[in-house]
């Protein structure tokens, strides 16, 4: 297949590279000439230009960019697709790209890889990036299903295991999985910078794993946080509200010594973690 990626950073040199290797032609549409240059030495694409011009005929297109440039992007991709293309997306919020990029193009489907790490840039792209990683799809009830199966299919041959669900419930099981934890993590953070300089110099020299594992994702890109809570403020907040009350009622246990509902709830959650784990 003729597969056109726009955006050659982590996800799309990712992408090209796996989908190179399994025989197919791929093409790549950057910003910059020294970005076509490396993905052309790398071999992450077959062909690269900064010119839209170059994915006519292309089978499917797959934006890459960050998430505020999915739909302008597809908009200035609209001239050079043939009316059968298939045009996919990557980025981590689906409802507002959906209902963007839909009315642009019928044949958009909606995509999250959920696999990635906090480098960015063609040179942090990897083989191999979204072998087990799940790979959300996000159709509509007018989205062309030929075209979800067409990506599906394409998102086993990486490895991924892929799922459907509607950009609504994706947003919301990530505000609970990923953009939660990155909220929690960095209160966690400002939390500990609260307290006095003698206290806060001895807890940094104390902190060990277990604050490596809890303070990983709320000490992380800011870009990233704000992306998150800009794009998904609804979900997010829901979650943060939610939050709130469990935290409540720990603190109301705590405040009435009530050992045992304490318990119950953290017997509650050991027991329920390992169903969020794949390992
Ligand atoms: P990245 O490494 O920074 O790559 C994004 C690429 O998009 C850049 O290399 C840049 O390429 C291009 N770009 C940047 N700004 C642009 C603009 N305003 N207009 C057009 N192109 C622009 O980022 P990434 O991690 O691959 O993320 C790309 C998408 O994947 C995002 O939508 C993100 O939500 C999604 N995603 C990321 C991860 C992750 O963990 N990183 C995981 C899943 C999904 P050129 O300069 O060459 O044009």
């Amino acid at each position: 297949m003729k597969i056109a990626i726009v955006g050659l950073g982590l996800i799309g040199g990712s992408l090209g590279i796996d989908l190179r290797s399994q025989g197919h032609e791929i093409i790549g549409i950057s910003r910059q000439a020294n970005t076509c240059q490396i993905a052309l030495e790398t071999g992450v694409v077959d062909r690269a230009s900064m010119d839209f011009e170059i994915v006519k005929n292309a089978e499917i297109v797959v934006i890459c960019t960050p998430i505020e440039s999915i739909a302008p992007t597809l908009t200035k991709l609209i001239p050079y697709l043939t009316p059968e293309a298939i045009v996919t997306d990557v980025g981590s919020v689906k409802q507002p790209v959906v209902a963007a990029c839909y009315p642009l193009w019928s044949n958009f489907v909606g995509g999250h890889p959920m696999a990635g790490n906090t480098k960015s840039g063609i040179n942090a792209a990897q083989a191999d990036l979204f072998k087990g990683a799940a790979y959300v799809f996000t159709p509509t009830p007018e989205t062309n299903a030929i075209a979800v199966e067409i990506l599906r299919e394409l998102a086993l041959s990486l490895g991924a295991i892929p799922y459907l669900c509607t950009p609504a419930i994706h947003d919301r099981a990530v505000s609970l999985i990923s953009h939660l934890p990155v909220i929690i993590s960095a209160s966690l953070i400002a939390t500990c910078l609260t307290t006095e300089p003698d206290t806060l110099d001895l807890a940094q020299k104390l902190a060990s794993s277990g604050f490596r594992d809890t303070s990983r994702v709320g000490g992380g890109n800011p870009e990233l946080g704000v992306m998150m809570a800009k794009y998904n403020q609804t979900e997010l907040l829901n979650s943060l509200s939610i939050y709130r009350d469990r935290l409540d009622s720990i603190i109301d246990s705590i405040e009435r010594k009530d050992w045992h509902n304490l318990e119950q709830i953290l017997q509650t959650n050991q027991a329920a973690r390992p169903k969020f784990l794949k390992d």
